[in-house]
């Protein structure tokens, strides 16, 4: 057994891409400096600022929307109920989010896609061969609408650095410059979109999971039924191979790409495109009508 570096205890936990033990007792609040850090590296947020964490009930977003908390944070949850029917998925896990607002004392909203006339993301899938993106949108909207409506200057999102790896490779194996372009942890506000921060960029899934078992989070361990898009599933296996021949190769690979970035300051700009406003509901978009009202009308219609 190795010993805890704080407090010399024996533990089973060791950080192989840090070379550092931590007991079960102490791996929570390294955890919580590890982000801290990782926002004020990158000026993601500052204590007057109201923030709207956006939960689905898994480890990740949980784990954020506690550690926001806990640091101190102004912060509240968004569950977004999407009707996924497959193995009660929604249903289980807006009922995670909920016990554990009660848990930790935060409040937060919850938007379900049944009352706002898209069905849901079953129905859209029948429709939508990309389901995800057509989801990602749908999110992406409500996420932003609250914040408008209920007065949130930042949007959080539990995205982890194996996320993060996966889509920076599958951007460069692509050389899609739009989107390298636009990969960063932190995205200003503007034209009508709140700012958007992911604080959890260095932390990997393992350290996530544990996390949560350490600090007691009770989550909901499936995954989106709809989430097995196999290129990006390939892609995090082999990372997680070369991760483990080369503990901290992912987190040197993703930090020096940010690094980069910011020393030309490209990650400030967002898109070049013109905004208008939606024919339909008003919202900020690139096109006439916003995706979520043309995914209304194709579900309606
Ligand atoms: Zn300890
Ligand atoms: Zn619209």
């Amino acid at each position: 057994m190795r010993k805890c570096k704080f407090c010399g205890k024996e533990t089973g936990i060791f950080l192989r891409e840090h070379r550092l033990a931590l007991c079960e007792d102490c791996y929570p609040g390294w955890i919580e400096k590890q982000v801290d850090r990782t926002i004020k590296k990158f000026n993601m947020l500052n204590k007057d600022d109201r923030l709207l964490v956006a939960v689905s009930g898994g480890k990740d977003s949980l784990s954020l929307w506690q550690i926001l908390k806990k640091l101190g944070y102004n912060v509240s949850g968004l569950y977004i109920d999407l009707g996924i029917k497959h193995n009660n998925y929604s249903e289980l896990s807006k009922e995670k989010v909920i016990n554990f607002s009660k848990k930790i004392d935060s409040s937060f909203y919850i938007i379900s896609l049944k009352d706002e006339g898209l069905d849901s993301i079953d129905r859209i899938s029948k429709i939508y061969r990309k389901t995800c993106s057509a989801c990602g949108a749908i999110k992406r909207y409500y996420m932003n609408k609250i914040s408008v409506k209920e007065g949130f200057n930042v949007i959080a999102t539990g995205h982890n650095m194996d996320d993060e790896v996966t889509t920076l490779f599958g951007n460069l194996i692509q050389w899609d410059e739009s989107y390298l372009d636009r990969q960063f942890p932190v995205m200003p506000s503007g034209d009508g979109f709140a700012k958007k921060v992911k604080p959890l960029v260095f932390i990997s899934e393992k350290q996530s999971a544990m996390y949560a078992l350490t600090t007691g989070i009770d989550y909901i361990m499936d995954e989106c039924p709809y989430s097995k898009h196999a290129t990006s599933i390939s892609y995090k296996e082999n990372l997680n191979m070369l991760e483990s021949k080369h503990p901290g190769i992912l987190r040197f690979f993703l930090n020096n790409f940010f690094n980069s970035k910011s020393k030309k300051g490209l990650q400030i700009e967002g898109s070049k495109l013109e905004i208008k406003e939606c024919k339909i509901c008003g919202a900020p978009t690139y096109l006439d009508i916003c995706k979520v009202c043309k995914i209304k009308e194709n579900i309606n219609r």
